[in-house]
């Protein structure tokens, strides 16, 4: 048994941080949301008062935090989690972008904190049942230590111990699920424009070359029931194709397939709000296209 720390308990946080407790670990929690916590502390976690407070408590801390601006004022910031008195090891399970990362290495690194980042794929699903993929990158040393916590989370891959360098591969997986769904949307819509049924459309994209992520897991479990529940705000989504698309120009790489993914999400996000499903990128597809988007499914 161990004793760690876990600062955001959302939807991928919480279950995470879970799952450290079923494998019989000892967690100090915090959120800013009360009811976060609460659901955390019934899971058997305890609860700290500030991030700081974790890092007063434990020597290895995960974040599971919404935005890279977040997780560096979290970390970094004037009440930040480095001050804390045990902190050692720092791992950031969110999806924050190589520039982050690279600015969290080296503000840890003053106070000879290690900063790993492990940015994940999989959704809730893959929280909940420990069947995330990670990708991590920063020191060997602390990689070695936290690997077999990681494991109760997925599948952990070293990406090498240049920061920035997990969270990049993040950034390109995510830039291609998102480019998945607005493509098999316009596709489907086509598709139903034509009369064709969209199951059985789906049925066929998934034994022929047009599958993708998102005809075998989206389509069959949040469009065409028309749910639109996925489980990954398009404001999150906008916020990780935005960070790869900032990541490119650095690169000198132009994204034109990304950016106009990077478009329709900014759309979705401002006609269906940013807690919209990023499977609803759909319905302004599906709006520009005539077709009714709260029609009932078929
Ligand atoms: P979420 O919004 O459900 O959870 C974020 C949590 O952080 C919330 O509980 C919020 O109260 C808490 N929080 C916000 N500011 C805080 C602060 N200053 N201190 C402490 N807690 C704070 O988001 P999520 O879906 O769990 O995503 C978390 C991270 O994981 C994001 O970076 C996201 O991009 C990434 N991610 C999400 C998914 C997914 O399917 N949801 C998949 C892979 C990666």
């Amino acid at each position: 048994m161990s004793e760690c720390g876990f600062i955001g308990l959302g939807r991928m946080g919480g279950a995470m941080a879970r799952r450290l407790i079923e494998a019989g670990h000892r967690v100090v929690a915090f959120d800013v949301s009360a009811s976060a916590c609460d659901a955390l502390a019934a899971q058997g976690g305890s609860i700290a008062s500030s991030a700081r407070a974790v890092a007063d408590t434990v020597p290895l801390v995960f974040l599971s935090l919404p935005n890279p601006e977040i997780v560096v004022d979290t970390m970094l910031g004037a009440h930040g989690a480095i001050a804390g008195e045990r902190l050692e090891v720092c791992v950031d399970l969110s999806t924050s972008g190589p520039a982050a990362a690279i600015k969290l290495a080296a503000g840890l690194a003053e106070r000879d904190i290690a900063s790993l980042e492990a940015p994940v794929s999989g959704g809730i699903k893959g929280a909940r049942e420990g069947t995330l993929s990670l990708m991590i990158s920063g020191p060997q040393a602390a990689w070695r230590r936290v690997r077999p916590l990681l494991e109760i989370f997925g599948r952990p891959f070293f990406m090498g111990e240049t920061a920035g360098a997990g969270q990049t591969m993040k950034l390109v997986n995510n830039l291609l699920g998102a480019c998945a769904i607005a493509i098999t949307a316009e596709g489907m819509t086509i598709g139903v424009k034509a009369g064709l049924d969209p199951a059985r459309m789906v049925e066929v994209l998934n034994v022929s070359s047009g599958r993708s992520s998102a005809t075998l897991d989206k389509w069959p479990r949040a469009v065409l029931p028309r749910t639109f529940d996925f489980g990954f705000a398009s404001g999150l989504c906008l916020k990780d194709v935005r960070l790869c698309l900032a990541a490119a120009r650095t690169l000198g790489v132009p994204l034109g397939v990304g950016t106009a993914v990077c478009e329709l999400l900014e759309r979705t996000v401002g006609t269906l709000g940013a807690d919209s499903d990023f499977t609803a990128m759909t319905k302004i597809v599906e709006s520009d296209a005539g077709l009714d988007p709260e029609r009932p499914p078929p």
